[in-house]
């Protein structure tokens, strides 16, 4: 260990080939300033949260000094954007190295919106503060809900505006990640490398997220399998609790099953299957429905681009990759059916089960029904004032709801408290978002977001003052609209 703020940093991934990444000089900003630091996870990852809050340390966060072990890179990649293939890299982003935890485990420390890479394009290769913050707050609900993801270590203003519509506050963001590899990157490695470079990229994401597969012969086979299975039980974990991530380009799909890049995603609040919140998604790609089909569209990329390990002859690695894709399906449907067992309060498994969920979903979204607040009703055995519980039909599911769950509780309290632990008393609303997000870039008044971060931090623990979070939004959400690159 290096410095007093504790990094401990390795450079695993600069020791792949070199095109896969390009190393680059930090571009300084003009005067950081730390808005928000994530004290608990600073200490999960062995940093002094009073270091990180001095001057060095926050240098550290804005790009303007380089933690002594780190070799500031920028990651290429490519990736299929709403369909089309385009070849992309970290534009406005610096890894700054892996931080090796006291619990022995490797984390990247990423820098978002830290200035012009050799990938960057036309743009400007910085970041305003509110999607920072945005990014933020979702990143960290999603981790209270149990939900993989990257996490948010810190955000710092720079003292610089960056152009966009209007002239904005700049900030930096500090990301933490298992890793930052994606199926775009195997893209790359496909079209740009050789068949070496795949097998050091599969040889290296094996190591890195499933150390335990053997090195045998289909290894590259079993990282394709592995994947697919994270995955689809990220997307079903997106499903239970609403979650649309708006932007489900393959270069925003991880290796390691966690949820990355937080642009134009939000939570839905009326249960509808097409909801989409993404300005620019015009033909509903990335809807809450569509996302376990593009994710098995995304998985194929991610085959493809392996096909040259799989096997000799490629209409033989085509019929294995074929195959293993074909296990999504499943894979998902038992993740999502146990999922929504879990919300309704059920153990065991009857033939009546499948039919009960989609009669419920059905009802919901024919009365347009809060999704959270009606497994919330649910739980609690109450009424809501509204079409989905005034609706008779309904009144007869949940009886027959009632009757299927008395069948395999142990008691009623073991039912009870599985809904509880299922179905969370809060979600990150687009409009309390929006409203810590104001406070905080408008009036620089942090305690809003703060206070919503805290009651996000453990959605499960069904408190008084998360209740107070739960009111939707008066037009039922239908109308918010997110964007993203901002
Ligand atoms: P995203 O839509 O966030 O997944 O980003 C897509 C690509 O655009 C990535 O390669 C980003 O690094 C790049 N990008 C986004 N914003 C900027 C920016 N302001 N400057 C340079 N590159 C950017
Ligand atoms: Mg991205
Ligand atoms: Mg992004």
């Amino acid at each position: 260990m290096n410095e007093k703020a504790g990094w401990n940093l390795d450079n695993s991934y600069a020791r792949l080939p070199e095109l896969f990444f390009s190393v680059i000089e930090p571009n300084p900003v003009r005067s950081p300033q730390l808005v928000i630091l994530n004290q608990p996870l600073a200490k999960a990852l062995g940093l002094d949260p009073e270091a990180l809050q001095a001057g060095e340390g926050i240098d550290v966060f804005a790009g303007n000094r380089v933690p002594e072990g780190s070799l500031p890179l920028a990651q290429a990649y490519a990736g299929h954007q709403f369909g089309n293939f385009t070849r992309l890299g970290d534009g406005r982003a610096l890894l700054v190295g892996e931080q090796l935890t006291p619990g022995g485990e490797r984390f990247d420390i990423q820098l978002k919106g830290s200035g012009r890479t050799p990938y960057s394009r036309g743009g400007d290769g910085r970041a305003a503060l509110g999607p920072m913050l945005r990014e933020y707050i979702i990143s960290e609900a999603m981790h209270g809900l149990r939900i993989p993801t990257t996490r948010s270590l810190a955000v710092v203003t720079t003292g610089e505006p960056v152009y966009r519509e209007t002239e904005l506050t700049g900030a930096v963001m500090t990301r933490v990640a298992s890793s930052h590899l994606r199926v775009g990157t195997f893209e790359y490695a496909y079209h740009w490398g050789t068949t070496e470079d795949i097998k050091a990229l599969a040889d290296y994401a094996l190591e890195r997220h499933y150390p335990d597969v053997e090195k045998k012969e289909n290894r590259y086979l079993t990282l394709l399998e592995e994947v697919i299975k994270r995955q689809a039980k990220l997307i079903a974990q997106w499903q239970l609790v609403g979650f649309i991530h708006g932007v489900m380009n393959t270069d925003n799909m991880t290796i390691s099953g966690e949820t990355i890049d937080y642009g134009p995603c939000a939570f839905m609040d009326a249960f509808s299957s097409d909801t989409v919140f993404s300005s620019i998604d015009i033909q509903g790609r990335y809807a809450y429905g569509n996302q376990p089909p593009i994710a098995v569209w995304n998985l194929s990329r991610f085959a493809e681009s392996l096909l040259p390990l799989l096997h000799e002859e490629q209409d033989k690695a085509i019929e294995l990759a074929e195959k293993t894709l074909s296990q999504f399906k499943d894979l998902f449907q038992n993740h999502w059916q146990s999922g929504m067992k879990a919300k309704l309060g059920w153990f065991g498994a009857e033939e009546q089960d499948e039919a009960l969920i989609s009669e419920l979903l059905h009802l919901m979204e024919k009365h347009r029904a809060d999704y959270t607040n009606t497994f919330l009703a649910l739980t609690f055995d109450r009424d809501e004032k509204n079409a989905l519980f005034e609706d008779e039909e309904f009144a007869r599911w949940r009886e027959r709801w009632q009757a299927r769950r008395e069948k395999h509780a142990g008691s009623s309290a073991d039912s009870v408290q599985l809904m509880k632990d299922s179905n969370p008393a809060v979600i990150p609303r687009n409009h309390r978002v929006e409203e810590a997000l104001e406070a905080a870039v408008s009036k620089g008044d942090y305690s809003v977001m703060e206070k919503l971060l805290d009651v996000l931090s453990n959605p499960y623990a069904h408190t008084a003052e998360q209740a107070g979070y739960s009111s939707p939004p008066p037009d039922d959400g239908q109308c918010y609209k997110t964007y993203c690159g901002t």
